[in-house]
């Protein structure tokens, strides 16, 4: 099962780097994906908008509700 330990070690690696704790809190920092829908100003369309914004303990509450 070498083959299978190397994989799940790779995995676990890979998850630790995108793991980012707030220094404030020291909460785990999780990326929360929220879509805006807007108007655009030159078309009179409508878009959407996807940002990523860092959720801890410091504002998930107003993010969160
Ligand atoms: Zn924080």
């Amino acid at each position: 099962m070498a083959k299978d330990r190397s994989f799940a070690s790779k995995v676990a690696k890979s998850a630790h780097l995108s793991v980012r704790h707030c220094p404030v809190c020291g909460d785990v920092v999780s990326m929360i994906k929220q879509v805006e829908s807007r108007q655009k100003e030159d078309t009179a369309s409508w878009g959407f908008k996807e940002k990523f914004i860092p959720v801890c303990k410091c504002n998930e509450k107003e993010v969160l509700g």
